[in-house]
């Protein structure tokens, strides 16, 4: 038995790439982990392959409701929430000018009011358990500026404000709030990607989803000093800025 076998997980967007990595390391860690994603195919698959550690359960990270069944699920397949992993996320594509309001909005739903509401139902649970650990997958576009992606850039700087406000207020219960800001990582997100954009990079490739899943896997099994703080995961690609 290891500290996390009686302990649960959520890991939003979990059904495939860095999701998914992350799924598998925590459950390496003795966490029984709840696949929350649209993604139902993947989801279920994975699910099914890390049996009885895992399940999926459909959760679009807008829907209030949603959140509610998936957490009551979550605590009564695997036990008290331990840590959650708000980690579902949509590129725009489009200048300020060009970009629909409606996009913007919609980025904007996904990648931080999502996880604003992941925290608020998620935190009384993770209190009720003693304390636990909440991780936000930001992005290098949530410490510096990408032109024609602007409500990504603005949801991923959104993300990491989000996670010094909700570590200021949820410290005094043991609840620890970081974000993890990738670079360029080898996902469906980025397969239309030309892959010499990494060349300038101290580290001049693409990271893989594990590579991520390991930073998140640290934070949430080892990082128990580590509370607001941003832990970048770029091979140096915003290390000159
Ligand atoms: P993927 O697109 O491979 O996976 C994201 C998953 O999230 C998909 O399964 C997707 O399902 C799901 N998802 C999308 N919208 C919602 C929603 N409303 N509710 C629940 N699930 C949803 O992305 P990555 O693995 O590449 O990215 C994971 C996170 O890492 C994202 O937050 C991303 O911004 C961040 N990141 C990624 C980088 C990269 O280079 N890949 C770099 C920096 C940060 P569906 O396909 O059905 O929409």
């Amino acid at each position: 038995m290891t500290e996390f076998a009686n302990r649960s997980a959520i890991v939003t967007g979990g059904a495939r790439g860095i999701g998914a990595a992350v799924v598998k390391e925590l459950v390496k860690a003795g966490f029984g982990v709840v696949i929350a994603d649209l993604l139902v195919d993947d989801g279920t698959r994975l699910a099914e392959s890390l049996a009885p550690h895992a399940r999926f359960q459909i959760l679009d990270v807008t829907d209030e409701r949603e959140w509610g069944l998936v957490l009551d699920e979550t605590e009564r397949e695997f036990g008290p929430l331990g840590a959650l992993v708000n980690n579902a996320g949509i590129l725009d594509f489009g200048t300020v000018e060009t970009e629909t309001p409606d996009l913007f909005r919609h980025v904007l739903d996904v990648n931080l009011y999502g996880p604003w509401l992941g925290i608020r139902l998620a935190a009384p649970r993770l209190r009720a358990a003693g304390g636990g650990t909440i991780v936000n997958i930001s992005s290098t576009a949530g410490l510096m500026g990408y032109a024609g992606i602007s409500g990504y850039v603005a949801s991923k700087w959104g993300l990491r404000g989000l996670t010094k406000a909700a570590a200021l207020e949820l410290g005094s219960s043991d609840i620890r709030v970081c974000s993890v800001h990738p670079g360029p990582i080898h996902t469906a997100m980025t397969a239309g990607l030309d892959e010499s954009m990494a060349a300038t990079q101290p580290l001049p490739r693409f990271g893989e989803p594990e590579e991520v899943a390991a930073m998140v896997r640290f934070l949430i099994t080892e990082g128990t000093f580590s509370t607001g703080s941003e832990f970048v995961v770029d091979g140096g690609a915003t290390t000159g800025q």
